[in-house]
Formats: C-alpha cells, sequence, structure tokens
C-alpha cells in the first residue's frame, strides 16, 4: 500500500540534502565550535555559515539568529524576554487562535499576575483590526500573533499589526513556525521584533529551532549557563542539527516560488476535488489569506477521528481538527473560535502538502476520500 503524507503541518520529512549535509557532524566533526583549536574552529566555521543560512531565509543579519531547541522554546524566549525586559508593563495581548506553545506560556504569565487579552476571530478566522487597536493600551508589553495558524493556515496581517504595535512603543512577537519556507518572509519590511521557527516544519530535523531577534533589541536570555549564542542562550550548540536547519533554510529559499506556484496548485485541485466530489463539505479558513499547503475541510455529520482512521487503511496521512479532552472528541480551539457549525466542526480534516507530494499522491486521495466519507455517513446516528 502507498503512504501519501499529508500532514506537512505536524511534521515534514527530512530533505535528503538536509540529511547528507548532518552526516559528518555526527561522526568526525564532532569538535566543540567554542574551541580555540582548529578541529573545533572548523565546526564553529560550519555553526557560522549555516547561521547565514538561516538569516538569509528572513533577509535577517546573521547576528540576529538565535538557535534555540525547537519553536516552543523560542517562543517561551520571546515572551519571557518580552516580560523580563519591561517589568513596569503587565499586559500581553495575543489572539485566540495560537498554538499552545503561546496559549499555555500566556496562561502561566496570567497566573503570575499579567493581564492578557485574546483577541477573538470571525467565521473566517480573520482578526478584527479595530478591536486589536483598542486591545493596545500604555501598559501592553508585548504583542505576539502568530503569522499563519497551524490549522487553517491562514495568514494574519503582521506587517499592519506590528506596525500598529510600534507606533505605540510595544514589541511584537510572531509566531512564523507554520509560515517559515513556505512563504517570503523579509524582516526588512516588517516592523517585527522577534519571530519563532521550528525546523521540522520546513524539512529539518526535529529538535531545533530559531528565534529571530532584531539588532538592538534589549534582550533578556530564557536559559542561562555558557556564553553560546553570544550570551544569548546558554548549551553547547546542537551542531548536526544547526547545520541542517542552515541547508532547509537554503532549500526553502530557493524552493519558496514553486511552494506559490506548484504546492498551492496541488492544494487547490486536492480542495476543489474533494468540494466537487463530497456533499456537505466545506473549507474552513480565510482561502484569500492562507499558506499555499493547507486546507482545512468540514464534512457535516461523520467524526473527524473516524475519517483519519479511515484514511490511515488507505495509507493517508492527515489530521482532524479534534482534541481528544477527557474522554470526549472536542472541536479545536480554533474551529471553536470561528464558530463552525457543530455538525460541521466535528468532521473536520486539515490536509497540508509539501514540496515533495505529487500529482499521484493527489489522484490517489481523491479517489480513496469520498467513498470514506459515503461509509461513515452511512454509519453515522446524526442525519440532516
Ligand atoms: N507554533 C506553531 C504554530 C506550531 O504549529 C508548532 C508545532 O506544531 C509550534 C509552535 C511548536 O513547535 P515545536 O514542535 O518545534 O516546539
Amino acid at each position: 500500500m502507498q503512504t501519501v503524507y499529508l500532514d506537512n503541518n505536524a511534521t515534514s520529512a527530512i530533505a535528503p540534502e538536509v540529511r547528507e549535509a548532518m552526516l559528518p557532524y555526527f561522526s568526525e566533526y564532532y569538535g566543540n565550535p567554542s574551541s580555540m583549536y582548529s578541529f573545533g574552529g572548523v565546526v564553529g566555521k560550519k555553526v557560522a555559515e549555516a547561521r547565514e543560512q538561516v538569516a538569509a531565509l528572513f533577509h535577517a543579519e546573521p547576528s540576529e539568529i538565535l538557535f534555540t531547541s525547537c519553536g516552543s522554546e523560542s517562543d517561551n524566549t520571546a515572551i519571557w524576554s518580552a516580560v523580563m525586559t519591561q517589568p513596569e508593563k503587565r499586559h500581553i495581548v495575543t489572539s485566540c487562535v495560537e498554538h499552545p506553545a503561546i496559549l499555555n506560556v500566556l496562561e502561566y504569565w496570567e497566573q503570575q499576575g499579567l493581564r492578557v487579552t485574546r483577541l477573538p476571530v470571525d467565521e473566517r478566522g480573520r482578526i478584527d483590526l479595530e478591536t486589536y487597536a483598542s486591545s493596545l493600551t500604555p501598559d501592553t508589553a508585548l504583542v505576539s500573533v502568530m503569522f499563519a495558524n497551524n490549522e487553517t493556515g491562514n495568514l494574519f496581517p503582521i506587517a499592519r499589526m506590528a506596525e500598529m504595535a510600534k507606533e505605540k512603543g510595544i514589541l511584537f512577537h510572531t509566531d512564523a513556525v507554520q509560515a517559515a519556507g513556505k512563504i517570503d518572509i523579509d524582516v526588512t519590511r516588517l516592523p517585527i521584533d522577534m519571530l519563532s521557527v521550528s525546523g521540522h516544519k520546513l524539512h529539518a530535523p526535529k529538535g531545533i529551532g530559531v528565534l529571530y531577534i532584531r539588532k538592538g533589541l534589549i534582550f533578556r536570555p530564557f536559559l542561562r549557563g555558557g556564553h553560546q549564542e553570544r550570551g544569548r542562550r546558554a548549551g553547547t550548540e546542537n551542531v548536526p542539527y544547526i547545520v541542517g536547519l542552515g541547508v532547509a533554510a537554503q532549500l526553502a529559499a530557493e524552493g519558496i516560488g514553486k511552494e506559490e506556484t506548484q504546492v498551492a496548485a496541488l492544494r487547490d485541485r486536492l480542495e476543489a476535488g474533494l468540494l466537487q466530489r463530497i456533499p456537505q463539505s466545506r473549507v474552513n479558513g480565510d482561502p484569500d489569506h492562507r499558506l499555499p499547503n493547507t486546507t482545512n475541510i468540514s464534512f457535516k455529520n461523520v467524526e473527524g477521528e473516524a475519517i483519519l482512521l479511515m484514511l490511515d487503511r488507505c495509507g493517508i496521512c492527515a489530521s482532524s481538527g479534534s482534541a481528544c479532552t477527557s474522554g470526549s472528541l472536542e472541536p479545536s480551539h480554533v474551529l471553536r473560535a470561528m464558530q463552525v457549525p457543530f455538525n460541521y466542526a466535528h468532521g473536520s480534516v486539515r490536509l497540508s502538502l509539501s514540496r515533495y507530494t505529487t500529482e499521484a499522491d493527489i489522484d490517489y486521495v481523491l479517489k480513496e476520500f469520498p467513498p470514506v466519507i459515503a461509509t461513515l455517513r452511512k454509519l453515522s446516528p446524526f442525519k440532516d
């Protein structure tokens, strides 16, 4: 049976070029990049090269790139630094559709006495800029709003939102874990202060991340100890993974055009094909402002988990819009925030493509998917 992997927003395949580049740094080049002798110096130079490759993906300077262990660490670090460097400010603005790497961290800070405003979204998952403007106060330390949503692929108006924060002297962080490598992000044209990235969403391994920190920003480290990363994060560098992320960033920079045309065309064919073949189906999100690789579709009167199990039997990997909390399948916080009707929200599936997705993959899914829904609807206790 073939495997069709359409869950690239969960994690992505390590690119062969990335794996090849990493291997020598697990074996012959094991020196410490901070060592004085050339055995370590060679490794240090490779880390510097990777930093340049990552910086280039965002049109940033290498000194603005901080390597972390994952997207979650980058998010934690950004919030920590913003809070610690501005103790007089006690308010943070975010959206209600962020990843738990933001939402749960802000819940922690709320317990520490900070106020958090979670901006609502409309039925397409969009933030209203007037509501946003009125949420910004002289007491606001940070705005943290994601570049793109992991479930729907929705892109938020980050340039405008960052500008509005800047006008009021408020720091702006964006979780760009899903957007990085899929669309062009140019920090020279975005007035953002910090931006989070995760390697495993762009064909590098799991366990490596980046926090972009704008030059001149007053920063407080989250992880203290040694003086690595120019004193901004302690811990001997994860050299093989950093090297891998550098190559992944370079490949992503070269492939951005392809993401926006080829991957988007496959996604559109998949989406249109499913909507056409399956009655009572609808797209969740904002089709006009979306990542090129993501679609989130709801099928009325079926259970998302059941869809996934049946797709799995056909070798199709996807993700549902439900979270199993206390034994009951609740629609995700994102779909709930968008007020997707109950009988649709339960049957939501996220399909996320990559540059490795082929026309044949899409043909296969278009053949196998409709009978899955038809079978489940016959069994469903919910009828019109
Ligand atoms: N932020 C977003 C939007 C994500 O989608 C994810 C992972 O799914 C993360 C943060 C966390 O990244 P990591 O798994 O590298 O910690």
